[in-house]
C-alpha cells in the first residue's frame, strides 16, 4: 500500500554526488528549498539511518548519462518499485473506467 505522502517518480530529479561519485535520485522540493542543507537520496528515504548529502557537494552538471558517471543502482530500484506500484494503482481504476 502507497502512503499518502510517497512521492511520485516525477518528482524527483537527478544530481552527481560528489561524496558517492554516483548520479542519486532526490526530491525537487527538496532541491528548490536552500534551507534545506543535506538532502536524502531516493535509495536513503526508507531506511531507518538515512544518509544525507551536502548540497554543496551536488552537482546538476553531472546528471547527463556521461560514461564519467555512474547511476546510483539503490535510486534505480526504488524508481522502478514506485513505477510498479502506480501501475498497479493505475490497472483496476482503468477496468473500472471500461466497465
Ligand atoms: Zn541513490
Amino acid at each position: 500500500m502507497t502512503a499518502l505522502t510517497e512521492l511520485t517518480t516525477v518528482e524527483y530529479t537527478h544530481r552527481w554526488s560528489a561524496e558517492t561519485g554516483l548520479i542519486h535520485s532526490y526530491p525537487r522540493a527538496d532541491l528548490s528549498n536552500t534551507q534545506i542543507l543535506y538532502l536524502v537520496p531516493r535509495c536513503s528515504t526508507d531506511v531507518m539511518y538515512p544518509v544525507r548529502h551536502a548540497r554543496v557537494e551536488l552537482s546538476c552538471a553531472a546528471a547527463s548519462t556521461s560514461d564519467r558517471f555512474t547511476w546510483c543502482a539503490g535510486c534505480a530500484v526504488a524508481a522502478r518499485r514506485a513505477r510498479r506500484t502506480q501501475l498497479e494503482q493505475q490497472v483496476p481504476q482503468q477496468r473500472k473506467a471500461i466497465a
